[in-house]
């Protein structure tokens, strides 16, 4: 195989192993598995890492877009996961024994903080939240049970980008593992196992699959120990992909590359005009030259995601106005996640829960998420949304609270 770069290993997925030639991979669907002697059917439990045993724990469609991921993150190996989430989780316990401690980031993806500070400490597993880049915890107070490193760059809701590299080299002097959630750069903007990173995670249900319907997750690895353990894990919890999933991913693969540059060409543009407008304050996109580790962002990245956080006004974010001012929106709606063909829009709260944010205006802040649409008419509509958050007369508010109680 060729050094080929990225946008053409997204469109060539690896050969099938059945010798069926088509463009796109096959479905396989599969609980049993069947063989050819006795002898072969006693030894499947050898075939769980190369070959098949059982549905659940390969077949060719999760091959086939195993070994395209691995390609992709120019890693040796890959496992396809139920979702994000199940990935993360994976990875987590490949790597610990009880009595171990995770650090882990302030803004980490707040599920998997959840499953690792509420669920795993159940099993002994503690949890460590570093601020910033975690170089206090990594230099000064270095304990043997550190066992993990989470590294999540940019963060999942404010894009703070970090010094991958650096954590990662400071981690492994002290025998640390190391883990990368890669979800919003995707292997197209920045490759994890090429800075020293052992586990490269993504959630495949962002842009990979692209159109906001369906759930994976992904891990890849430079090395067959820590594939075998994770395979492992994921066997015994009984973690397993269908084919349809597989195709689905491996269609949006194809198209990822042009999904990915005309969603951060737009926000690019959305940003832009937004950053004009009395009612915002901030925009958070490691592309903006104010935003924490934007020069990182800038050595370190070879593109970026369309996803930024608006930052309002403080005043303009209490009451009724606020909630009604999202009626001015048809094209965005309003929902978590991103990577998909269409537009969305979060309201959140960044601060909860961390202590980290000093650097962040107060103020309502809005997620969005930048889908194809037409940018003329994303801007439009954003620009409705802040008319109305300013404009709307607060009768009109009341009567239309009226309105609604009378039909209901
Ligand atoms: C969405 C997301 C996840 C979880 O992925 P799922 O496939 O939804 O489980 C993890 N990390 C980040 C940064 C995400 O955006």
């Amino acid at each position: 195989m060729h050094d080929y770069k990225s946008a053409t290993l997204c469109v060539h997925a690896p050969e099938a192993p059945d010798g069926f030639e088509a463009l796109s991979p096959p479905i396989h669907r599969a609980s049993t598995v069947v063989f050819d002697t006795p002898s072969a059917f006693k030894n499947r439990a050898s075939k769980v890492y190369d070959g098949y045993a059982y549905g659940l724990y390969g077949t060719p469609s999760t091959r086939v877009l195993e070994d395209q991921i691995a390609q992709l993150e120019g890693g040796t190996r890959a496992l396809i996961l139920p979702s994000g989430l199940a990935a993360i989780a994976v990875a987590t316990i490949a790597s610990v024994q009880s009595g171990d401690t995770i650090l882990i980031p302030e803004g980490f993806y707040g599920p998997a903080r959840a499953l690792i500070e509420s669920l795993l400490s159940r099993f002994g597993i503690n949890a460590l939240c570093y601020r910033g880049d975690g170089m206090v915890e990594l230099r000064e107070g270095h304990d043997p049970t550190h066992r993990v490193l989470w590294v999540e760059s940019p963060g999942s809701v404010t894009f703070e980008v970090r010094d991958v590299e650096m954590m990662a080299n400071a981690a492994r002097v002290r025998g640390m593992r190391v883990a990368m959630d890669n979800t919003w750069a995707t292997p197209l903007g920045f490759q994890p196992l090429r800075r020293g990173i052992d586990i490269s995670m993504q959630s495949l249900s962002k842009y990979a699959s692209g159109h906001s319907d369906v759930l994976m997750g992904s891990l890849a690895f430079a090395g067959e120990e820590l594939y075998r353990r994770s395979k492992d894990v994921a066997r015994l919890l009984g973690y397993g992909v269908s084919g349809e999933d597989c195709f689905l991913v491996s269609r949006g693969l194809a198209t990822m590359p042009l999904r990915l540059e005309r969603s951060a060409a737009t926000a690019a543009v959305l940003m832009d005009r937004l950053a004009g407008r009395p009612e915002v304050t901030r925009i958070l996109h490691p592309s903006r030259s104010e935003h924490p580790g934007h020069e990182i962002f800038v050595r370190d990245y070879a593109a970026g995601a369309g996803i930024f956080g608006v930052v309002l006004r403080s005043d303009l974010g209490s009451g009724p106005k606020f909630d009604a001012a999202f009626e001015a929106l048809e094209l965005f709606k309003i929902g978590a996640s991103w990577g998909g063909a269409h537009s969305l829009i979060a309201p959140s709260d960044p601060k909860a829960g961390r202590g980290d944010l000093d650097w962040l205006p107060d103020g309502p802040y809005l997620r969005i998420a930048v889908g194809l649409e037409d940018p003329e008419d994303l801007a439009a509509e954003l620009f409705r949304f802040l008319d109305a958050l300013t404009e709307m007369p607060l009768e009109s508010i009341e009567n239309r609270d009226i309105r609604s109680r009378r039909k209901s």
